[in-house]
């Protein structure tokens, strides 16, 4: 069969300064593409405009190229508003002026409590009362269906039942920006995205995002999802819980080499006290072989 060129990506959302574990996710993706000899590409997600800083764009680019991880094209999402708004219009989509507060109040009266992490919506609007002062958010009509994702490097399944564990989920919000979920689909589609690795927190979100995949006529790519970095109280680095930023390791005079090296023995690999990126690819392929990952690329 013919073997088609690998494509991965680094997708990062510019609300902040890079962090350690925002750098090992990033690592993670650029050995990826590279050890399959791929193209790598460089997606800035922005469309969730309230929580953007502008500066963002830069210091991401220039701490990736600090630490020598490159890529082959850019991307900004919030300059593809209309290949959205296509994807939007070949869905079956309903208008929705339910608050969170009459969600969550609707889903009391008829379950009980709300499971899982997010409330699944209980098709308020499907029958198309909406209330007309308000502005109304798009959600897709799910199918009745139970989608399942599979992980290649964690060997892991997850399905679910996209009416009873998903529910109808929003594909443009009330204030006319379009959802992470549709974007990223809608993107590592157009962009001929094959490999996606990206953290393990979106885990439970790829399955809604396979059946997006599914409806819009979008292979499924391949899925890596990689450990979020853990302080020293095992709780995630985030932006907003005040994780160092790479930027300021870069000012305090620290070597890229040394941090990629402390990256890669956060993950269990012996290096030596400095490296570069390119001297990591051989731990990551062995990470591969040991998920019995194909090496070539993609047949
Ligand atoms: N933009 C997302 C984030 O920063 C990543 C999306 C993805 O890799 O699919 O968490
Ligand atoms: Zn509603």
């Amino acid at each position: 069969s013919p073997s088609s060129p690998v494509v991965g990506r680094f997708a990062p959302s510019p609300t902040g300064a890079m962090h350690l574990g925002n750098a090992r996710t990033a690592l993670l993706a650029w050995l990826h593409s590279r050890a399959l000899g791929g193209r790598h590409l460089l997606r800035f997600e922005d469309l969730d405009t309230g929580r953007v800083r502008g500066w963002a764009f830069d210091t991401t680019r220039r701490d990736l190229e600090w630490l020598g991880l490159d890529w082959d094209a850019e991307f900004v999402q919030s300059e593809r508003l209309d290949v959205y708004a296509e994807a939007v219009a070949q869905l079956d989509t309903y208008p929705c002026t339910c608050t969170r507060r009459e969600v969550l109040a609707a889903i009391q009266a008829s379950a009980g409590a709300p499971h899982g992490e997010e409330p699944v919506y209980p098709g308020t609007c499907r029958a198309g009362s909406v209330n007309p002062g308000r502005p109304a958010a798009l959600r897709w009509r799910v199918p009745d269906e139970t989608v399942c994702a599979h992980d290649v490097l964690t060997g892991e399944t997850l399905c679910q039942h996209l009416h009873g564990e998903v529910g109808d989920f929003v594909l443009r919000r009330n204030d006319g920006a379009y959802a992470y979920h549709l974007a990223v689909v809608v993107d590592d589609g157009l962009m001929g995205v094959t490999d996606v690795v990206r953290g393990a927190d979106l885990w439970p979100a790829t399955p809604r995002q396979v059946a997006l995949q599914k409806a819009l006529g979008s292979p499924t790519p391949r899925y890596l999802h990689v450990p979020l970095m853990t302080d020293f109280r095992g709780e995630r680095l985030a932006k907003r819980g005040g994780a160092p930023p790479l930027m300021a390791l870069q000012e305090g005079g620290e070597e890229p080499g040394r941090v990629l090296a402390a990256l890669a023995r956060s993950l269990g690999w012996e290096v030596p006290e400095t490296v570069c990126p390119e001297e990591l690819l051989p731990s990551w392929r062995a990470q591969l072989a040991a998920a019995q990952f194909p090496l070539s690329p993609q047949t």
